[in-house]
């Protein structure tokens, strides 16, 4: 079970952003790794803290946390778990303000070694049809990315001979001062190239095209992100790699509009068909259905498809397919149909007569958004 995010925060449900970040500020200061170093407990609370500040700070994100909780992230890889110390330092570092000397750099120390160099990020688009949106799919994408040549060997950096800090001692007016700075030669690795085979760069990586196999998830939106974790360029030695990061394009539909969860469907059926009720093909998400319309159907009628929507991101069911229909009223007229109708008009089956359960158009609108 997983500690709610309020709680972990130590703050009430109607917190406002204020609150929210000084009572991050004061947990994040409190099991900061420069604190509590190699105590994995604070790590975990650490951790904990920077995941429910990442929800909790972002109104949409919390809008959805406080409507379905953990739920609301799980199966999407869409914020809330799993977040490692890089994340955290690169998305609220400076949430830290100058409480740890060099900020970032404070970091450095973190895991008792040199500081641990990541690969840059790699960005892509990916477009899906509505299908895919509406069942999830797993997409297969070329990517160029920057990857570890084989055969580079390494040495210790002579510059900070392996630290990966340069300490300068300087004598100021205040006395001698001693400042610690990540090592410019090697980055902060405490290690250099020593030799790296002809096709490596100077940080002995290479360009390779890879595939890319990419699962999204059911439900996702136009301009979503989703990441690969690992799959941006690699860094060199034993640095971690970046991530690669997807953004979602939709492309649109032909006949189906998609409003949420729910899809939406315009029928246009003849003025005979609404009298005398038919059968009709229809367009859903997982290929055309038939369905029955009966003898003196209403223009305007919403027909519900039950379960014929989109699956819901956050896992909940999904939504409904809702059929318009709209009666198609006769523009032009043969003589002897001209006559019918005319004749019709004081006939008493052609009185409109709305019966209780023929909604109004306010009801039905009403309904649709319950
Ligand atoms: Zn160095």
């Amino acid at each position: 079970m997983k500690q709610d995010y309020y709680e972990i925060l130590g703050v009430s449900k109607s917190a406002s952003q204020s609150e929210i970040k000084k009572a991050y500020r004061k947990k994040a200061l409190e099991y900061h790794p420069d604190k509590n170093p190699g105590d994995a407990k604070a790590e975990e609370m650490f951790k904990k803290a920077a995941e429910a500040y990442e929800v909790l700070s972002d109104p949409d994100k919390r809008a959805k946390y406080d409507q379905f909780g953990h739920a609301a992230f799980e199966g999407g890889g869409f914020g809330g778990g799993g977040m490692n110390m890089e994340d955290i330092f690169s998305q609220f570092g400076d949430i830290f303000g100058s409480a740890f000397g060099g900020g970032f750099g404070g970091f450095g120390g973190f895991g008792g070694g040199q500081r641990r160099v990541k690969g840059s990020n790699l960005r892509i688009r990916v477009k899906l049809t509505l299908d895919e949106v509406a069942n999830g799919v797993e997409k297969k994408v070329k990517v160029k990315r920057k990857v570890q040549a084989e055969g580079v060997t390494y040495k210790t950096c002579p510059t900070c001979n392996g630290s990966g800090q340069v300490t300068k001692i300087a004598n100021t007016i205040l006395g001698r001062m001693q400042t610690s700075t990540t090592c410019s030669t090697c980055g902060g690795t405490g290690q250099i190239i020593d030799k790296r085979p002809s096709g490596a760069d100077a940080q002995g990586l290479k360009m390779v095209e890879e595939t890319v196999s990419i699962k999204i998830p059911p439900g996702v939106e136009e301009g979503m992100q989703l990441k690969v974790s690992g799959k941006g360029n690699e860094a060199p030695g034993n640095g971690i790699p970046g991530d690669l990061l997807v953004a979602i394009e939709t492309e649109e539909h032909r006949t189906l509009k998609r409003e949420g969860d729910n899809l939406h469907y315009d029928l246009y059926i003849s003025f005979s068909e609404a009298v005398l009720g038919s059968s009709k093909e229809i367009d859903t998400v997982g290929g055309k259905v038939r369905i029955k319309l009966e003898s003196g159907i209403q223009s305007g009628k919403i027909l519900r498809l039950r379960g014929k929507g989109i699956q819901s991101l956050n896992g909940y069911g999904s939504g409904d397919l809702l059929v318009h229909v709209n009666v198609w009223t006769p523009k032009e007229l043969t003589r002897e149909q001209r006559e019918f109708f005319e004749r019709m008009q004081s006939d008493e089956n052609f009185v409109p007569k709305p019966e209780k359960t023929d909604k109004s158009f306010f009801e039905k609108v009403k309904d649709m958004f319950s």
